[in-house]
């Protein structure tokens, strides 16, 4: 896939707004299926919390996110990771940002304080250059008008490849692999990550935040799967 600015990154057909990355049309292909507001999973009780969350809802608030992991969103995002295509981040932002504004629209979303984005372990990071939550966190942070805090979450050791791992395997990994470079009492936050599967990550951090006296934590994703 040849990046050319002006084109769609999907169809190739010319933007309407250069800078947009991904054309309207494509983009109505890129929407959630019903789901949960909650935990984000897949929910026919949309827009109201599913049975899971009843019973024991997750650590955050409120998740907001693009598509399933799947095509051509997968495909994006592998290229934003791994090929390091950074041009890509502002249009996958965007794509978020529509979600959000969405939200906003039906009432149900209340503007966060701060916005942080999931760290890479310094190692990681430097061999990859950058930290792709990172990337999308800024332009949504300057788009809304919300403080973005970049190294305001710092993970602490290096943790082991959580697909890896089985799902209690995978909280014991991320027991205290993070620290907090701010404080964040009564401060509503935004935790920005590419993609959440089981949510052990993003839990790991909201309990950090709500340990500290974070007033409420919303989680943002492109992509939320199991
Ligand atoms: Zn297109
Ligand atoms: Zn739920």
């Amino acid at each position: 896939m040849l990046t050319i600015p002006g084109l769609c990154w999907l169809c190739r057909m010319p933007l309407a707004v250069a800078g947009w990355g991904i054309c309207s049309i494509c983009q109505q292909s890129l929407t959630p299926p019903p789901h949960c507001p909650r935990c984000g999973l897949e929910a026919i009780t949309h827009p109201l919390p599913c049975g899971r969350c009843l019973l024991k809802p997750p650590p955050w608030q409120r998740l907001i996110y693009v598509d399933d992991y799947r095509a051509p969103l997968n495909v994006l995002v592998q290229r934003l990771k791994f090929s390091a295509a950074t041009a890509l981040a502002p249009a996958l932002s965007r794509l978020l940002l529509c979600q959000l504004l969405a939200a906003r629209r039906d009432g149900t979303l209340r503007l966060p304080d701060c916005i942080i984005a999931v760290p890479l372990h310094q190692t990681r990071g430097w061999r990859r250059g950058f930290n792709q939550s990172d990337l999308l966190a800024r332009p949504l942070a300057r788009w809304l008008g919300c403080r973005y805090q970049p190294g305001g979450l710092k993970r602490r050791r290096r943790t082991a490849i959580q697909h890896q791992l089985s799902a209690s395997a995978r909280s014991d990994n991320l027991r205290g692999a993070f620290t907090l470079e701010f404080p964040v009492r009564d401060l509503h936050i935004a935790i920005v990550d590419d993609v959440v599967t089981t949510g052990s990550t993003v839990a790991e951090i909201s309990r950090l935040l709500l340990r500290n006296g974070a007033a409420t934590v919303q989680v943002w994703c492109l992509c939320r799967t199991l």
